[in-house]
């Protein structure tokens, strides 16, 4: 099995991979210089030539491009290549407004392709896998990110979708799928129906899931793995930067591995857009560097994370991000207190008696942010004769208090009572914004 896709790019020196960097820096950003008027405009008001960019430590001199600026350039606005040399399109799923598009040329889905094969690969994949794609196919990048990903690897690309989660199953069954891809919402999803259909999950060949494009925390990480008997792999990516295989994570859970020779990555203040050191917590940046149809040049992700540049155990040099802790937009703020989803999700998977499905409902009382926390008992607590809801109510709260700082009001419910998520799940609703 082999470990590396692509060790001469994952496992090189921090000095080539310096020099790998510049060298692309400089001619991208000269080539988009020339070819996008946007670009061009934005440098100049910034008092920016490319020559002023000589090496990736100059990168901080480029102005950011934002979702903002994506919807303003809408649709072709952005694009370095022409119409002809674009091969195809894809769309933001749209989770935080107006969807953006990005346009890929035969060139960039063969970088896509190597990206997710380096993270199948990750996952133990080689040619004798068999991968089901069970995230949705067509404008979201999910489905055909993991397609291209198997197909460059040379396993066997199965491309279910999402939905249908019953018939997915049968078929994961029958064609002896090894690595499933799709949200860790849907893995969980998943899992359970395998469950309530009566079979037996090692009655299955799957060995590894691939699951991304949501944010999940160690300990949701944890539960699907025990739920599926897999290891799994943490996928991250963005469809303004190419979809997934942005970033995935190795057997070490010490970070996720950031495919930087491709997508050069940032940390910055959010508020006032300096550059954070290593370690620091901050918004995510990634400049494209071979990107040829939609070259992104530090684009603000709005992803919470951290990043470092260390030598991993695994062999990787890949500088590493932190699993994300969220949106920036994700951010609830409740009677001052700032609070992410993930650190509900944390302290609740940590609690015995209770199932991962989870559901936040922000509101207000007067002048006071109220925030519940429904959470569904396992079936074991709800079926038991003495249960304790009061108790268990209690430790929830405690915990989530020590967890938040802040005092939740919590709503047990029963089993599968909250909906399930066959892409990305909405956890969170907030009755201010009506
Ligand atoms: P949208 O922004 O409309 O959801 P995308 O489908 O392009 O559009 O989603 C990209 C976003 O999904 C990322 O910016 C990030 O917030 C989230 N995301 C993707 N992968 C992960 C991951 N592994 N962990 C946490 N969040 C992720
Ligand atoms: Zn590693």
């Amino acid at each position: 099995m082999a470990k590396y896709w692509n060790p001469e790019a994952e496992c090189m020196s921090r000095e080539q991979m310096h020099s790998l960097q510049s060298e692309r820096l400089c001619s991208k950003i000269k080539e988009v210089y020339d070819s996008v008027p946007y670009y061009r405009e934005k440098m100049d008001q910034a008092g920016v030539k490319p020559e002023d960019i000589r090496s990736v430590d100059d990168l901080h001199l480029l102005p950011f491009t934002s979702k903002q600026d994506l919807r303003e350039a809408y649709p072709y606005g952005l694009f370095a290549r022409p119409n002809k040399d674009i091969v195809e399109i894809h769309a933001t799923s749209g989770t935080t407004g107006k969807q953006i598009v990005a346009g890929y040329t035969k060139n960039d889905l063969a970088i896509w392709g190597e990206v997710m094969a380096r993270t199948l690969t990750a996952a133990g994949g080689d040619e004798n896998s068999v991968v089901q794609s069970s995230y949705g196919y067509g404008l979201f990048t999910g489905g055909l990110g993991a397609h291209y990903g198997a197909q460059t690897m040379g396993a066997m690309a199965l491309p279910t979708s999402s939905g249908n989660t019953e018939r997915q199953i049968r078929l994961m069954h029958d064609m002896g799928t090894t690595i499933l891809c799709c949200t860790p919402s849907y893995a969980l999803y998943i899992g359970e129906t395998i469950r309530d259909m009566g079979l037996d999950i090692n009655e299955f060949q799957l060995e590894a899931g691939v699951f991304g494009a949501e944010p999940w925390t160690v300990e949701m990480q944890h539960e699907i793995e025990r739920l599926l008997n897999i290891r799994t792999v943490d996928v991250y990516g963005l469809t303004e930067i190419i979809g997934p295989g942005v970033a995935f994570s190795c057997d070490q859970e010490c970070g996720i591995h950031i495919n930087e020779d491709h997508f050069i990555p940032e940390i910055i203040d959010p508020e006032t857009g300096e550059v954070l050191p290593d370690g620091t917590l901050g918004e995510l940046v990634f400049t494209c560097v071979t990107k040829e149809g939609m070259p992104m040049m530090r684009y603000r992700t709005r992803d919470i994370t951290s990043i470092t540049h260390e030598a991993c155990a695994c062999g990787r040099t890949l500088a590493r991000m932190k699993k994300i802790q969220g949106r920036s937009d994700d951010m609830m703020i409740i009677r001052g207190v700032n609070v992410f989803p993930s650190q509900v999700e944390s302290a609740l998977l940590d609690i015995t008696d209770v199932a991962p499905h989870y559901m936040l409902i922000v509101d207000r009382e007067g002048t006071r942010d109220t925030l519940e926390v429904q959470v569904e008992m396992t079936e074991q607590f709800f079926s038991d004769e003495v249960k304790q809801l009061e108790k268990l109510e209690k430790e929830i709260f405690e915990k989530l208090k020590s967890a938040l700082g802040l005092a939740t009001k919590i709503k047990l419910v029963e089993p599968k009572s909250i909906s399930r998520s066959e892409g990305k799940a909405v956890r969170v609703i907030d009755k201010r914004k009506k």
